[in-house]
């Protein structure tokens, strides 16, 4: 929920989430603080970690401890998930523009002064687009026919959904966290619910230390909930499949009725019958496993459980909270 913003509410929240993180936090930490300090801006740094089994949680309370006045850190119990963490960070910060951030150094800390000068013109959500994305091959590939299709049947526009060194302002944020939903895709919520958005180049490096925290299967899965999340539009188009396969069978089926009263019974053809069958089969079991998606969007919506649970949150008491 949102809450009341203190007089002493910082003019930046910087939320990075945080999973198994422990080789690049060091560097993080060298560079994120000072490009912050440049600034001159008052900020503070939300540091979530998503229950990492590592060093991360205790390399967190250390810098906490260093930079009490400008870090805050939300312990969750377990592994929610990148987006989860997110959201745990966002209820956390109190600053009046919120900036995320991924913990692995791939968006350069010193980006954020950029977003910022934008956000001064005006604009209440700062996208990115990576000026030359450092991912591997198949990636790049598979992101860009996903963009492309979210482009399609969404309303959602964004040049580059992966990237997530994003500015948004309060207002953004305060609609974010009073959405409930479970499995939810920020950077497309926020465009939902920004008033002035817009994009910027920013650069994008390779990964500093340690390994993806997704596997394939995570990818896929987090692309389906973009789809599903924000449109009814694969289940439409499925009704229009059906559709037009039902008359095309319906053609068929007089058909062959027509040829079996003309000509006989047939039996050359079974094959090419058998592989039209099994191509509607296919079609069938994608169509249900859609059907399953949507399903188990709404199962998990009606269960209502926490989107994560926070085990301990460091933050400095400050006289006005
Ligand atoms: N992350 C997280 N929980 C997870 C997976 C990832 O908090 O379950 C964090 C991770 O520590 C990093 C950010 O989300 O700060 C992005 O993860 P990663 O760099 O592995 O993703 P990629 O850049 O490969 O898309
Ligand atoms: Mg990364």
């Amino acid at each position: 929920m949102a809450k009341p913003h203190s007089k002493r509410a910082p003019q930046v929240s910087v939320v990075i989430p945080v999973y198994n993180e422990e080789e690049s936090l060091a560097g993080l930490f060298a560079r994120l603080y000072p490009a912050m300090d440049a600034l001159g801006r008052s900020y503070e740094c939300v540091f979530v970690d998503d229950g990492s089994t590592d060093r991360t949680a205790a390399l967190l309370r250390e810098q906490f401890e260093k930079r009490p006045e400008h870090s805050r850190v939300v312990l969750l119990q377990s592994n929610f998930g990148q987006h989860a963490a997110i959201l745990a960070g966002f209820s956390a910060s109190r600053g009046e523009r919120i900036i995320t951030l991924d913990a692995d150094l791939q968006n350069p800390p010193e980006e954020i002064g950029n977003l910022l000068l934008k956000m001064d013109e005006g604009y209440d959500y700062v996208g990115t687009i990576r000026r030359k994305r450092q991912d591997v091959a198949w990636r790049k590939l598979a992101s860009r026919m996903m963009n492309r299709l979210r482009e399609r049947i969404t309303r959602v526009r964004m040049t580059d959904q992966g990237c997530m060194l994003r500015a948004y302002s309060r207002h953004v944020i305060d609609a974010i966290n009073n959405t409930s939903e479970i499995n939810t895709f920020i950077p497309a919520l926020a465009y939902l619910y920004a008033l002035k958005p817009v994009e910027i180049e920013v650069e994008h490096n390779e990964r500093a230390a340690g390994q993806s925290k997704y596997s394939l299967y995570k990818l896929i899965r987090l692309n389906f909930d973009l789809v599903t999340g924000f449109s009814v539009m694969p289940l439409q188009a499925f009704s229009v499949i059906g559709f037009i396969l039902t008359i095309l069978s319906g053609i068929l089926v007089v058909y062959m009725v027509v040829q079996r009263i003309f000509e006989g019974p047939q039996v050359q053809g079974v094959f090419t019958l058998f592989a039209i069958v099994f191509f509607l089969i296919g079609i069938m079991l994608f169509g249900i496993g859609l059907l399953g998606e949507y399903v188990g969007r709404i199962y998990q919506e009606v269960q209502r459980r926490p989107r994560y649970l926070i085990r301990a949150i460091l933050e400095k008491k400050s006289a006005d909270d």
